[in-house]
């Protein structure tokens, strides 16, 4: 079993999609070994990420808080995704050898359950997701208040900030001064 975790600093990276780095671990026989690590260009697009995420053979990706069409893109290859996870490297390499492991341990302060929740925000889509047969979402943790509905949206590359508009996920927005797809700040 490959797996591929986005991580940043030793942790899981809080935003897959502007994640920087994977660690690649291969699970066999209770054990797991490290791979390889990952570098992830900056700029990368969702459908890149993805496809390096197939690319290295990932049958399960933990990561963080990630945006709803990506997870949706990366579930349908096949691959599990169990997100919005926070936790050390160590913790989810634990988490990860134990097959009766609740990733409700794990899962990022304001999100639990293992449930797909309809997303508050966007009810249409989300149905509309759930109709093209997201894989059933197995495994994966929703989290149950979205990104909330305040806050900002803040650009990974330049540190720009505009406010979080309800209903339109940051990651959908592009900083008016790069261009690059901005992340929603935690
Ligand atoms: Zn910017």
């Amino acid at each position: 079993m490959i797996v591929a975790l986005a991580v940043w600093d030793e942790r899981i990276a809080p935003v897959f999609d502007v994640a920087r780095q994977l660690v690649v671990l291969s699970l066999e026989d209770g054990v797991a070994h490290k791979q390889e690590q990952v570098r992830l260009s900056e700029g990368l697009t969702g459908q890149q990420r993805a496809l390096v995420i197939e690319e290295i053979g990932t049958q399960k990706l933990v990561c963080g808080a990630i945006s709803r069409t990506l997870s949706a893109l990366i579930e349908a290859m096949g691959i599990e995704v169990i997100s919005f996870i926070s936790g050390s490297l160590g913790e989810v390499e634990r988490a990860l050898l134990d097959s009766n492991f609740n990733w409700e341990k794990l899962a990022m302060p304001g999100c639990y359950g293992t449930k797909v929740e309809a997303d508050m925000e966007n009810p249409d889509k989300a149905m509309n997701q759930r109709g093209a047969g997201r894989a059933g979402g197995r495994g994966s943790a929703v989290c149950r208040r979205g990104a909330g509905t305040s806050g900002s949206c803040v650009c990974p590359q330049c540190g720009e900030k505009v406010p979080h508009q309800r209903g339109r996920p940051c990651f959908e927005v592009n900083c008016s001064k790069c261009g690059t797809a901005m992340a929603r700040e935690f």
